[in-house]
């Protein structure tokens, strides 16, 4: 038999919105994923300009030091449970600015990601493919990577 945790975690695995914001030259390929080729709102996906409603946060490639304490900010509004997808060499390992002093290099230690998409930049169906193992995740009423740890919960911002 359904239980009703199991229908809320349906609906939400259906619907996902997604969090508007964006750090790297990635979020291209994200705005790419959103246009009339690839449009991801077939699939149920939709971006929200608050956190507060959203359940995906997307680590577009790169983030700098600068913009990490807003990152983590609009992510710690999002209500539980809140999936990440990181995408792009940089959001992994800091990607062709690795050697920059302004850019974080574990954004994944920092911020655990549900899925990561590799490239630089992945391209809009890669992203919507890692958008599908989250989506997976949600239908199986999974906890999210960064309810279950990372240095953010350690960090002021
Ligand atoms: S992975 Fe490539 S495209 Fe993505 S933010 Fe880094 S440099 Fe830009």
């Amino acid at each position: 038999m359904l239980k009703i945790l199991d229908f809320f975690n349906y609906a939400q695995s259906e619907s996902p919105w997604i969090v508007h914001f964006c750090s790297g030259c990635c979020s291209l390929e994200m705005a790419a994923a959103t246009g009339p080729r690839y449009d991801w709102e077939r699939y149920g996906y939709m971006q929200t300009p608050t956190p507060r409603q959203a359940d995906v946060m997307i680590i577009t490639g790169l983030v700098s030091k600068k913009i990490l304490p807003a990152l983590l900010r609009t992510f710690a509004q999002m209500p539980e449970p809140s999936y990440v997808l990181a995408i792009g060499a940089c959001a992994y390992d800091g990607g062709p600015y690795n050697e920059s002093v302004s850019v974080i290099k574990n954004m994944t230690e920092i911020l655990p990601a549900d899925a990561f998409v590799a490239g630089c930049p992945p391209k809009p169906e890669a992203i919507i493919t890692g958008l599908d193992i989250i989506k997976e995740k949600m239908r199986k009423g999974e906890p999210s990577a960064a309810s279950q740890g990372g240095l953010w919960k350690q960090m002021n911002f």
